[in-house]
């Protein structure tokens, strides 16, 4: 199964207009450092709609059919009505999120799904596995700015860690740790230099967080255009022994 890191980036997206910092500018005049905000792909399934969502799709070309939601963020929903190219979208969150998302389809469309269309919204319960398709999904809470959620999802024999944002204490938090142990591939935020308590991970958290995961391989992404540029977060990531990379946008890794 083909999972496509579709955007790397966190909030403001690098390069920042008006910044600049050494990744900015260096992303201005490099379009391999560019990083749109962050966005998940795999088996019809969008993690998060980024507000670049557009441009994410009219690259990636295949059909969406489910989107989870970690968390009502803009720089994870905002993007969600260009999602108006699919007629039947199930979105899956907990409650605060999927009022974020019925929000803003309200506010595009006037009712909670575009004319002619048939989207639906299921609230899930943090904790509960919950059977969507032929794929099972754990949504587990994480500590965040605002009630924030990653999931675990089995897949085709495959188990995908996505911790969304997350702040470092998750590294305490031995029920989510146990929960996304030993999964094939671990998607982990890695916002920051230094984490921020109750936001997000630095470095040093993000690749804490991946040896205790254990996970077969894992993907570092929502990088800020404050971090070390990519180059040097690569080399912390080789030099850690930790199996892995750091995403750019459209990374992609087979599971
Ligand atoms: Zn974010
Ligand atoms: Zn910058
Ligand atoms: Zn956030």
């Amino acid at each position: 199964m083909k999972v496509v890191v579709l955007g790397s980036g966190s909030y403001s997206g690098t390069p920042k207009p008006l910044c600049t910092c050494e990744n900015c500018s260096r992303a201005r005049t490099n379009p391999a450092l560019r990083r749109t905000r962050f966005s998940l792909y795999f088996d019809k399934t969008l993690v998060d709609p980024s507000p670049d969502l557009h441009y994410h799709l009219e690259r990636l070309d295949k059909k969406v059919e489910r989107v989870l939601i970690t968390h009502g963020h803009f720089d994870h929903v905002f993007g969600l009505p260009e999602l108006q190219v699919f007629k039947r979208v199930e979105f899956y969150s907990h409650r605060e999120a999927l009022e974020v998302a019925k929000g803003l389809v309200r506010l595009a469309f006037e009712s909670e799904s575009p004319s002619g269309h048939e989207w639906s919204y299921h609230e899930l319960e943090f904790w509960k596995e919950t059977r969507i398709g032929d794929m099972k999904v754990t949504h587990f809470p994480v500590v965040h700015t605002i009630t924030a959620g990653g999931f675990v999802v089995e897949a085709k024999g495959k188990r995908i860690a996505v911790t969304g944002d997350t702040g470092p204490e998750i590294l305490k938090d031995e029920r989510t740790i146990k929960l996304m142990e030993g999964a094939d591939l671990l998607i982990a935020e890695m916002t920051h230099r230094e984490a921020i308590p109750g936001s997000h991970l630095g470095v040093k958290e993000a690749i804490e967080l991946a040896k205790r995961v254990g996970a077969g391989y894992t993907v570092f992404a929502h990088i800020s255009h404050s971090n070390y540029p990519h180059e040097v977060l690569e080399r912390k990531v080789r030099e850690s022994g930790v199996a892995g990379e750091v995403a750019r946008d459209f990374t992609w890794v087979e599971v």
